[in-house]
């Protein structure tokens, strides 16, 4: 058992860390990982000038 939620930890730890490579935040595009150099914080809806992609702030920074 402990071995097993052991296993799982580390599972998802890994998954964690590929997320956060993928995603160092809400400025990079989550259909084509295009990342915008500036986005000021009173912008809450963005779209991508690659892939014309629009985002909500907050949703594209939690895609999975
Ligand atoms: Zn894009």
């Amino acid at each position: 058992m402990t071995r097993q939620l052991d296993y799982k930890a580390k599972w998802y730890g890994r998954t964690f860390v590929q997320l956060d490579r993928w995603f160092p935040g809400s400025k990079t595009c989550s259909q084509c990982r295009h990342k915008v150099e500036q986005l000021p914080l009173k912008i809450r809806e963005w779209d991508c000038p690659k892939c014309d992609a629009h985002h909500d702030r907050e949703v594209n920074a939690l895609a999975p």
